[in-house]
């Protein structure tokens, strides 16, 4: 079915199009569809906890590539991207984690509404909490199954302890309001499986009659009456392009890479660049494509003279307890324990990330790993350094030209390299030691700061979280107002990863979902509300 008359159209059911998608489909009023350019979530891997990268460069992966990075030694980086129902939430490592209050208290300095204290309920709507909440910090009554791991790996346990060892803060839960400390990372798992958006917030609302999900759907373009957005022009599975209207609003969730291609596309971008690509511009909005920022990671990675790691987690008797109990190496979620530390005591906010993961990773995640071993990941978590997503040409089944700009501000890599040192003292403590052996390659043991600062060069990798391509705010590089309406425009709006201002101190589907939550509310509540002029740009 194409045409029909909707309400909403909303374009990509990643994990803000999940979320929409129930929300608003609530109403039974209202007419929604969600396109999916991707095929339906049936695959084992998807279910599979620890089985996330089987499906890097598979069907269910837009499989990208960035430009060449100068400051990477030139490397061009794989970006995977989830692309069938649930999106990135469905081949991500389920780390639930909201980031750190001044995240959001910083947002609201330009974007009135998403302080922490306002943000707060949409996360605790989205949560059902499994097990501990000291504190009260998680909701528990929301679609989002949030659990501990089952089967943590004995080595997590030691990484704990060495952050005890080094004098750090215990969190009662990772996501409070102040994470700065070291916890078990909480992860979207419901007893032992992934718990992805789609699962969270789709699958329970799949019959609904006024919600129609097309699959294999790929949008190429939106469809604009002068000013104002009609619906969205698609190719379906068969490769027929259909047309679908959309009397209310069409919403854009295609992600970071994808929102912002979509405009552009459609001739919302900045002109000059539009026409570069041989687009013809139809309302000029600079900020489109700009502001990409993500978390680059490097780590320490040495073998394990203990055979326990997950490299184990292919093995036949693991198979066999996941699938009779639900249990074992394959419900880890890989990134099993998290630091969030202070390089600087002098800093309100912590500026790195450790994140323990017990096997080595290795390769981008597309080598096998060479035997036993463990990474204690590092991430740098307010970059400075910005890229931009720019239209290759105007034909939309071309990927779009990726550069996230890594290492373009020195701080990034000072900042890393600072991370990696927190890090190799980790690995030192009594806690550890009986654990970690050699260096394993490309990690070649403690070295100087030049030789390390080479070496982040030569293999640091994404953490999977670009955000910022479609950025909130007021000024005139905005792409979003505070209400997530592209401005300038009617009926339409962006919500999800992209419209951050500035990455959080953290992973970054917890703030999507929450992003999604807060915008169902805005949509709803504007349906009632005289609709702004043209001059909804401030
Ligand atoms: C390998 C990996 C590991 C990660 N690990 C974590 C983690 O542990 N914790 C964490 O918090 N975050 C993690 N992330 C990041 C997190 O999953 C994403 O930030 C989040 O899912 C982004 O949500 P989104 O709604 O913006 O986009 P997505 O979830 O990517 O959704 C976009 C959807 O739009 C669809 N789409 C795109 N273009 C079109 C089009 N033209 N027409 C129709 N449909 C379209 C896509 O197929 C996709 O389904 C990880 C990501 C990856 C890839």
């Amino acid at each position: 079915m194409a045409a029909g008359n909707y309400r909403y159209v909303i374009v990509g059911a990643g994990s803000a199009g999940c979320v929409l998608a129930n929300r608003l489909s609530a109403d039974p009023a209202c007419q929604v569809a969600l396109l999916e350019a991707g095929e339906p979530d049936r695959r084992r891997e998807i279910r599979i906890p620890a089985a996330f990268v089987k499906l890097f460069q598979t069907e269910y992966d837009w499989n990208y590539r960035t430009t060449k990075q100068p400051q990477l030694s030139d490397r061009e980086l794989y970006w995977p991207r989830g692309k069938t129902l649930g999106g990135s939430s469905s081949i991500n490592g389920q780390a639930w984690t909201r980031g750190h209050r001044a995240d959001y208290d910083g947002w609201a300095q330009t974007c009135p509404g998403w302080s922490y204290d306002e943000v707060l309920p949409y996360f605790q709507r989205a949560e059902r909490r499994v097990g501990s909440n000291a504190g009260g910090v998680y909701g528990t009554a929301g679609p989002q199954f949030i659990s501990e791991l089952r089967d943590p790996s004995p080595t997590t346990a030691a990484f704990l302890a060495a952050c005890a060892e080094l004098g750090l803060r215990r969190l009662g839960e990772l996501n409070e309001p102040d994470n700065t400390g070291y916890s078990p990372t909480p992860v979207t798992q419901r007893r032992g499986l992934r718990h992805s958006a789609s699962d969270a917030y789709l699958r329970p609302v799949r019959r609904r009659p006024n919600l129609t999900v097309l699959t294999g759907a790929h949008a190429q373009r939106i469809l604009l009456d002068g000013t104002r957005a009609t619906g969205v022009e698609y190719r379906d599975a068969a490769g027929v392009t259909q047309r679908i209207t959309a009397s209310g609003e069409v919403i854009l969730s295609a992600g970071t890479v994808n929102s912002p291609q979509l405009l552009m596309l459609s001739g919302i971008g900045g002109a000059d660049q539009l026409r570069t690509a041989g687009v013809e511009p139809h309302h000029d909005l600079v900020g489109v494509g700009a502001n990409l920022q993500d978390h680059l990671a490097c780590g320490v990675i040495v073998h394990c003279p203990k055979p326990i790691t997950l490299v184990a987690a292919d093995s036949p008797v693991q198979l066999v307890r996941f699938l009779l109990a639900r249990r074992g190496m394959l419900t880890s979620s890989v990134n099993e324990a998290v630091a969030f530390v202070r390089s600087d005591p002098a800093l309100t906010a912590p500026d790195v990330e450790l994140v323990w993961l017990p096997v080595p990773f290795v390769g981008e995640g597309l080598t096998p790993p060479p035997g036993h071993g463990l990474t204690l990941a590092v991430e740098f978590l307010q970059p400075e350094s910005r890229g931009d997503i720019r239209l290759a040409s105007a034909d939309p089944a071309e990927p779009p030209v990726i550069d996230p700009g890594y290492l373009t501000a020195d701080s990034d890599l000072r900042g890393l390299v600072a991370g990696v040192r927190i890090a190799e003292r980790l690995c030192d403590t009594a806690a550890l030691r009986p654990y970690v052996g050699a260096p394993m390659a490309p990690y070649p043991g403690t070295v100087d700061d030049a030789k390390l600062e080479t070496l982040i060069r030569e293999y640091a990798q994404t953490a999977y979280h670009p955000v910022g391509t479609c950025r909130m705010g007021t000024d005139d590089a905005a792409v979003v107002d505070s209400q997530l309406r592209v401005r300038g425009l009617h009926g339409l709006r962006v919500v999800d990863a992209s419209v951050m201002p500035r990455i959080v101190r953290g992973h970054t589907h917890a703030p999507t979902v929450m992003i999604a939550e807060h915008a169902a509310d805005l949509i709803r509540a504007s349906k009632h509300q005289p609709e702004p002029g043209p001059a909804n740009i401030a």
